[in-house]
């Protein structure tokens, strides 16, 4: 078996690896690359392989970073299947419809070019076949007699996240996808890691990263929340429009419906895929954990509360200029590269009282990062604004694992995987995870660079 790596090396955005096992050409996952602009030049340079000749794809979970590019299969002359869990499926729809219109508005706005349309985001979706978690299923779709066997396993990264294990030519490999943080509400916890692993990839965004730990995540929201309306300003949360809202959300209808703990000041969620992604949720019950379960049937709805406002349509998301602080913003895009947040971030940046709230991963480039480095003047939207308001980070909102818990995931098992590949980490964070891992547990551990390729 071979594994070549063609994005998320040595950064955090692009996964796309393509493992070869005879005949059979798998690639995992194809996102995209996103920094300062939301479709990044990197994006519309020639694929390293060619589309045509894959057997199967397999998507991991829907964030733009994982599934981006899959649509450029299709264009590229791909028409076989896309293999991943039924929400993952969905909310995939979600993430590249939205995908489109930000693409359009940066080229009607900016004159950036479109990478796809909706005619090639129809040919992923038409295309998904939807696998549950545990399923073994043999990829091996051209017959050719050497089975590629691939199993699904719960990530707790998103909803309907994925960590993939591969079976074939006598190996057993594993791609970890993302892995969720240990504390996430709503999705459950990541599996264990499978045992007799012959290579596991391995995500690493936190890898040099601990999340803060002794507060839960209800007093963090909760303090988040007053403290961020403390001065009767604005508090803006940027928010990856899946699994980060809805945790948020949940952790909200939490405070404020049952345990009123919360002022109560207007919530508005300015993110119609935020909202879309909530119906996915409410679809499928059967991936809840065990709190969310028991909230689920004894009927209460978990993403809504008294005082939240979603607004869909443009004309809502006006509405909200004209309700007087304090209040609270809910928007995308997470990393403040594109979407709703840039309206408000002209508006209520410059002003002192207002605070933005960072819960998520700011990549390199983005605004989100410059903000969260101290920037005191940025460009948003072509228009140069001032930064007067709070900046504020909050990491244990994450949707990621942090060291912690990767290296327990890697360590923990019976075994330890004969050979590691660590991907989807900026170089400080995968250097330091691979040293902890040679040097505390004697582990076989590769960075790996963009185009490398490795036999196992
Ligand atoms: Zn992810």
């Amino acid at each position: 078996m071979q594994i070549s790596f063609f994005g998320a090396a040595r950064e955090v955005t692009g996964s796309c690896s393509l493992v070869e096992s005879g005949h059979n050409r798998i690639l995992i996952d194809c996102g995209m690359f996103q920094g300062g602009e939301f479709n990044e030049k990197k994006n519309h340079e020639a694929l390293p392989f060619d589309p045509k000749s894959l057997t199967a794809v397999v998507v991991t979970h829907a964030h733009l970073d994982h599934v981006g590019r899959l649509p450029l299969l299709v264009k590229g002359g791909y028409d076989g299947f896309f293999y991943t869990t039924p929400a993952t499926a969905e909310l995939a729809k979600l993430v590249l419809d939205d995908a489109v219109e930000i693409m359009k508005y940066d080229n009607r706005k900016f004159g950036r070019p479109i990478l796809f349309t909706e005619v090639e985001v129809a040919g992923v979706i038409q295309c998904f076949k939807p696998l549950n978690y545990g399923e073994e299923y043999d990829l091996d779709l051209i017959k050719s007699g050497e089975k590629f066997l691939i199993k699904l396993y719960d990530a707790g990264h998103i909803f309907g996240s994925a960590f993939v294990e591969i079976k074939a030519d006598g190996k057993k490999v594993v791609f970890s996808g993302d892995l969720g943080n240990a504390q996430a509400p709503i999705v459950r916890d990541t599996e264990s890691l499978p045992t007799d692993v012959d290579a596991l990839i391995c995500e690493s965004t936190y890898g040099s990263h601990l999340h803060e730990t002794g507060e839960k995540r209800a007093e963090i929201v909760e303090n988040m929340i007053t403290d961020g309306l403390r001065q009767g300003g604005v508090l803006m949360i940027p928010s990856f429009a899946i699994e980060r809202t809805q945790e948020l959300i949940y952790e909200l209808n939490d405070l404020i419906d049952r345990k009123h703990k919360i002022p109560n000041v207007p919530i508005f969620l300015d993110s119609p895929m935020a909202i879309g992604a909530s119906r996915v949720y409410r679809k499928y019950p059967e991936y809840y954990d065990e709190e969310a379960t028991k909230f689920f049937k004894a009927g209460d709805d978990l993403f809504n509360f008294p005082g939240l406002v979603m607004c869909e349509s443009r004309d809502d998301s006006r509405k909200i200029n004209k309700t007087p602080p304090p209040k609270v913003i809910i928007a995308g895009a997470g990393m403040m590269n594109g979407g709703r947040i840039l309206h408000h971030a002209v508006r209520y940046l410059s002003d002192a009282r207002n605070t933005l709230l960072i819960i998520g991963y700011q990549a390199n480039g983005t605004l989100g990062r410059q903000l969260l480095d101290g920037a005191k003047v940025v460009t948003v939207m072509q228009e140069r604004v001032q930064v007067k308001c709070r900046i504020t980070a909050v990491g244990g909102l994450s949707a990621h694992a942090d060291q912690k818990k990767i290296l327990d995931w890697i360590t923990g098992g019976k075994s330890l995987p004969k050979k590691i590949y660590l991907n989807h980490g900026e170089p400080e964070s995968s250097e330091v995870l691979a040293k902890r891992l040679q040097e505390d547990f004697g582990a076989k551990v590769t960075v790996v660079d963009f185009g490398l390729t490795v036999k196992v």
